[in-house]
């Protein structure tokens, strides 16, 4: 494959900033720390930031939705694929925004208030399906969804929905594109059949979210949904095909990963999560230089499993959203200046 990018081409990064509320009981205000100014932009150490948004603490998982998930569902349904990522520190909010707080997916309840962004996403894709399929039955639209939900650790790949399938190998065809060999993919066509595949995905991770350390927070978590649709003109009666993919990306934390005093498969380890969030943070940062300045580059995809997995979907005809989360504690405070120097190089 060629991996230049066009000169032409809109990089079509967004980067929205959310803050989550202090825990009052566990963290100090910091009344020098960051600030929001408007509604793009914050203040932290002197220094301004702007974005394309800023979600302060009072933004509900709602208004996430609206800002970035439904705009994620209609680039899918015109053709783009369409990614949102949550970058940010352990313990910012990175879970509770690309998935919801552990106990707000359930199947008998498919519309808790705390739900995150996936299951909004997926309940707004099926209700647009329903819609384009009425209005364009003349000319047979029919769309067909399929999932699959992987974790990366240690540059391996585990097949969240079938945990005993580890170290999955990506490769590359020119009829397929970049896949994962022997990956699980669910059809699915409602929120229930979604639901399940989440509960059971995010059950076969390797530790539960909420645990602070934990090797999840070390891991990244992929969920997809490849979206075909088939229309027949009734014009000439030819079928017409279409693909495009939604990612739902929840990144491992972006503390820098001690390399003092950890030996053999830790230090490894360590090595691996730097490496492969600083090699995302170049690759946006590329594609966000050869928006601006039109040249063509190299972009290094290869380099890191996440970046080779999402090469169809991170450049070329792709759409990217980056939630950077971030925390108002005082604690916090030097990691959230570097999550928005991240940030930044994305613009
Ligand atoms: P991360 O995945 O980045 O490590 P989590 O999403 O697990 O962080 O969030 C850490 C804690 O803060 C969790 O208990 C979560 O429920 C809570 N939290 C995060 N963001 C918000 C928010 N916007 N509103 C309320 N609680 C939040
Ligand atoms: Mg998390």
């Amino acid at each position: 494959t060629d991996n230049s990018v066009p000169a032409n081409f809109d990089s079509g990064v967004k980067v929205v900033v959310r803050m989550r509320p202090l825990r009052h009981d566990k963290e100090e205000v910091d009344s020098s720390g960051v600030k929001k100014i408007s509604n793009d932009s914050l203040f932290i150490n002197g220094q301004n930031f702007t974005f394309d948004s800023v979600a302060d603490t009072n933004a509900t998982q709602l208004d996430i939705f609206e800002l970035v998930g439904a705009p994620l569902v209609e680039n899918c349904l015109a053709g783009f694929n369409s990614s949102v990522f949550a970058y940010g520190q352990t313990g910012s909010g990175k879970t509770y925004t690309i998935w919801g707080p552990p106990n707000s997916l359930s199947e008998d309840n498919l519309t808790n208030d705390q739900r995150g962004l996936t299951p909004r996403v997926f309940e707004r894709l099926f209700s647009r399906i329903d819609e384009e399929q009425t209005k364009r039955s003349d000319q047979q639209l029919k769309y067909q969804c399929r999932c699959s939900f992987i974790e990366i650790y240690n540059e391996q790949i585990t097949d969240l929905l079938d945990p005993n399938q580890r170290n999955l190998q990506i490769r590359e065809d020119v009829k397929s594109g970049v896949y994962v060999e022997n990956l699980t993919e669910e059809p699915v066509c409602s929120m229930k059949d979604v639901t399940q595949l989440l509960i059971k995905g995010l059950s076969n991770r390797r530790v539960g979210a909420t645990s602070i350390n934990s090797e999840s927070s070390r891991s990244h978590t992929v969920f997809t949904c490849v979206v075909e649709s088939r229309c027949k003109s009734s014009a000439d009666g030819i079928s017409r095909f279409k693909t495009s993919r939604i990612n739902l990306v929840d990144l491992a934390g972006s503390e820098r990963q001690k390399l003092t005093g950890a030996a053999g498969e830790r230090l490894k380890e360590a090595g691996n999560i730097n490496r492969s969030l600083s090699q995302l943070g170049n690759l946006i940062n590329i594609l966000a230089e050869v928006s601006q300045t039109g040249k063509q580059r190299h972009i290094p995809y290869r380099d890191s499993k996440l970046t080779f997995l999402l090469q169809d979907s991170l450049g070329g005809n792709a759409k990217l959203t980056m939630v950077c989360a971030i925390s108002p504690a005082q604690s916090c405070r030097n990691e959230t200046f570097s999550t928005l120097r991240f940030a930044q190089r994305a613009k």
